[in-house]
């Protein structure tokens, strides 16, 4: 049995622990740090949260002419953002066919093209701001059953109707694209990717600082009072706004109670294992691509530019690292690849992601009018923001300019909230997640 590191029992969720555990933190050095904030400003746009969301949304609010305050409760890039599996993939959480039954099939090719859009628009983001972060095209989304190959063509489906190539892979082929026993069918895309998202991270909060944008670090927003200036009080000083944006994920800590009530925070693990043979690396999945599965509770990997896997997967309710973490990747790894029973993992981290009860990203404003109305939010990714949080920016930024058409489309989406409080919602995510590990067994 290969002895992995030893295994941190600190409350891993918890986003201060990012440089200490994160597997990506040692490869992606910081170039710059911004001081807390420090008495009392005003600005037009405040933004709470330095993760991809807010940033994205800074870079197109002062590309706009907005002089724009950013507020991030400990480092840029410390949430998920800054610790994900690092996949961008098109679309969204959910399937299309929810967005459809809610907002007819026009509008659901607005959010779909938007999904595309946000693919396009990190290439452009790197090329206008000399963001090296390690891209790496094609995707491979994975079935680890025939019952599960079957929904992986209606997804082919779906992606047929709204026009985004794709290449169904059949058992028969498997082999030739992952070294792995367990899949028997994928779907390729080739225009999704992956990249090193502290890098990517680090990048746009250079790039916002490069236009303008005012950074705050160490600067958690504690109380926020509307108005038609609204006031974020944090505990060096306030900042005075005439309109608020709220990108904090499920990190938020009570500012937006109303909110938080429509999204679950839902934590998922990943581990980095140490640099394989150039040789084992290049086989395991020779086009380069990352890897999903296509299960409820599911399995998402890819081979770093250092020759790591970096595997994800399990989901928990709870905000400590459960026991016995980096034991439940190392099975989950040697199921995908028997041949890394020898490789130790080097680090275990964990984060979370904000899910709705549909998966479908919930954005909006606080209010239709008065007090709230000018407090926009953008929440609800559901484990699928590398990309869209940048769309997610740029729409909210041209709604705040006046051209709210994309944003309203998205805001159109009904969320209902989870029943009952925190403890409550915890409970009934671990019976789902109890009941999807046993739809996924019985399926595989
Ligand atoms: C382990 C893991 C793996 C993932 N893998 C993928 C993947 O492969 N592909 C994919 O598409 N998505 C993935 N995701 C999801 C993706 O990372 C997120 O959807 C995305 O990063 C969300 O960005 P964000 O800016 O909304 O949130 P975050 O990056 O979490 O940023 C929110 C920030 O707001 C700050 N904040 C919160 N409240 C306050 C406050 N009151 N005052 C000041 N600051 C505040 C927080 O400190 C935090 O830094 C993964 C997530 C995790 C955790």
């Amino acid at each position: 049995m290969v002895s992995d590191m030893d295994e941190p029992q600190a409350t891993l969720l918890c986003a201060d622990d990012l440089a200490r555990h994160c597997g990506y933190a040692a490869s992606a050095p910081r170039e710059q740090r911004f001081p807390p904030l420090e008495g009392g400003r005003a600005c037009d746009v405040a933004v709470v949260g330095g993760g991809l969301a807010g940033l994205s949304a800074a870079i197109e609010l002062a590309d706009r002419g907005f002089a724009v305050t950013l507020l991030e409760a400990r480092d840029v890039g410390s949430g998920a953002s800054g610790r994900n599996g690092g996949q961008a993939l098109p679309g969204l959480a959910c399937e299309p066919h929810v967005i459809e039954a809610q907002l007819g099939l026009e509008a659901a090719r607005i959010v779909w093209d938007a999904g595309i859009e946000a693919l396009d628009l990190i290439h452009r983001r790197c090329e206008r701001f000399a963001i090296d972060c390690e891209w790496r095209s094609g995707y491979l989304l994975t079935a680890v059953s025939t019952r599960m190959a079957r929904r992986l063509r209606a997804t082919a489906d779906d992606f047929q109707r709204f026009g985004h190539a794709s290449r169904f892979i059949e058992a028969d082929e498997i082999g030739n694209w992952i070294a792995s026993p367990r899949f028997v069918a994928a779907l390729y895309d080739a225009r999704a990717g992956h990249l090193h998202p502290l890098k990517y991270t680090f990048g746009l909060a250079r790039a916002a600082a490069s236009l303008g944008v005012t950074i705050h670090e160490r600067t958690p927003v504690v109380r926020l009072v509307g108005g038609p200036r609204s006031r974020l009080e944090t505990p060096g000083g306030w900042l005075s706004a005439g309109r608020v944006l709220l990108a904090g994920n499920a990190y938020l800590q009570g500012i937006a109670p109303q909110l938080e009530r429509r999204i679950m925070p839902v934590a998922t693990y990943m581990a980095a294992m140490e640099p394989l043979p150039e040789a084992l690396a290049a086989s395991l999945v020779p086009s380069g691509a990352a890897v999903c599965d296509n299960n409820f509770v599911l399995d998402y990997f890819r081979v770093s530019a250092d020759r790591r896997l970096l595997f994800g997967g399990g989901e928990s309710a709870g905000t400590t690292m459960p026991r016995g973490v980096a034991a439940m990747l190392r099975r989950r790894i040697t199921q995908v690849f028997p041949q890394l029973e020898g490789t130790r993992i080097e680090s275990v981290w964990g984060g979370y992601v904000d899910v709705t009860r549909n998966r479908a990203p919930d954005f909006g404003r606080l209010a239709a009018r008065g007090d709230g109305a000018n407090v926009y939010y953008l929440q609800g990714f559901s484990g699928h923001g590398l990309a869209l949080t940048g769309l997610a920016g740029r729409i909210v930024a041209e709604a705040m300019a006046g051209d709210a058409r994309r944003f309203d489309t998205f805001a159109r989406l009904q969320h209902r909230p989870f029943p009952g409080g925190a403890r409550l919602r915890g409970a009934a995510l671990q019976l789902g997640l109890a009941w999807y590990r046993l739809r996924d067994a019985l399926a595989s």
